[in-house]
């Protein structure tokens, strides 16, 4: 049993928060929404009044949050986990953030004598909920061997990806070539309807051929061919297109910083900008199907 602080109790934080007691942790957790604590208690774990209470409850100290911004400040910050955190603690962020920031705050944790992983995870609410997580770790080989049993009771696959920041790394190189398969196969069910190809003809085809991947198997954008796919509920999330657009946003900013060249990242960055600024940034990423399919040349060039 290890003694944990939480910090960010929102759709992620709070099943795996909730799988950590589950687990036998004490888990004490703050989210400035303060009644998320108050629903964890409820679940068996203990509140936290702020988040310097939280930081300095646990030998372990696990963030989930937003974005890079709120990230820097939790650790950083006054009252922050490096001023509160106990000194023997690891810290772990899992939330998804750029990986400037990751390994900003991982050489600050080190240099206040902390180790530190970024640990952010693929699954979505679904997979903590059900402790099927896989996360993608950056840090040094011990602090990932220390960490492992603790995200083993909120995830089933856990990779070390090397050394701090390179769990974020994974994860929006991960999470780019999903936005870019995904439209890819979103214009490929577009222009089969204009040539008279059945989707389900082409998703039969396909599935056992050279353009085959996840996107199209196991999440078609397209109603029918795959049942458990949010294009059967009318694209209600699943993984939201702003979500996919944050992370593609990461990516091309981490593009940028590093001279890679990210074509196709970046039309699919603009692409998702365009579904979100439309309303739809609630909608699955799946559900840019629907604006690409009434999409014609001349109005995209505008
Ligand atoms: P969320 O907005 O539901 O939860 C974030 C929580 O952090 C909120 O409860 C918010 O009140 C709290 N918070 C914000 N600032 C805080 C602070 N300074 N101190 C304490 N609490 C604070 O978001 P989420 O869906 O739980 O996502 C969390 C992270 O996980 C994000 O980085 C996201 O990109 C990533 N992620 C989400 C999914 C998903 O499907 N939702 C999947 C993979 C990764």
């Amino acid at each position: 049993m290890a003694t944990i602080g939480f910090i960010g109790l929102g759709n992620m934080g709070a099943p795996m928060a909730a799988n950590l007691v589950k687990a036998g942790h004490e888990v004490t957790g703050f989210d400035i929404v303060l009644d998320r604590a108050e629903a964890l208690a409820a679940r068996g774990g203990r509140t936290a009044a702020t988040a310097a209470e939280a930081a300095a409850a646990g030998e372990i100290v696990i963030t989930m949050l937003p974005a890079g911004p709120e990230v820097r400040s939790a650790y950083l910050g006054n009252g922050g986990v490096l001023g509160r955190a106990r000194r023997d603690a690891l810290l772990i962020d899992c939330s998804t953030i750029d990986v400037e920031t990751a390994r900003a705050v991982a050489a600050a944790a080190s240099d206040a004598g902390f180790d530190m992983l970024d640990a952010p995870v693929s699954g979505g609410v679904i997979g903590a909920e059900t402790a099927g997580l896989t996360f993608m770790v950056g840090g040094t080989a011990e602090a990932f061997e220390r960490g492992r049993p603790l995200l083993a009771a909120m995830g089933r696959t856990i990779v070390h990806a090397g050394p701090a920041g390179n769990g974020q790394a994974a994860k929006i190189c991960n999470n780019m070539l999903l936005g870019v398969s995904m439209i890819a196969v979103c214009e490929a069910f577009s222009l089969a309807e204009r040539l008279g190809l059945a989707a389900q003809t082409l998703f039969d085809i396909s599935a056992k051929s050279s353009g085959q991947c996840w996107a199209l198997t196991s999440y078609c954008p397209v109603p029918g061919p795959v049942p458990s796919s949010p294009a059967n509920r009318d694209y209600a999330p699943g993984f939201s297109a702003a979500m996919m657009l944050k992370d593609l946003r990461l990516a091309q900013q981490a593009a940028g910083a590093n001279a890679a060249a990210t074509l196709i990242g970046s039309a699919a960055a603009n692409l998702y900008q365009l579904f979100v600024d439309q309303g739809m940034g609630g909608l699955d990423f799946s559900g840019i199907y629907r604006f690409i399919r009434k999409s014609e040349v001349k109005n995209l060039k505008r």
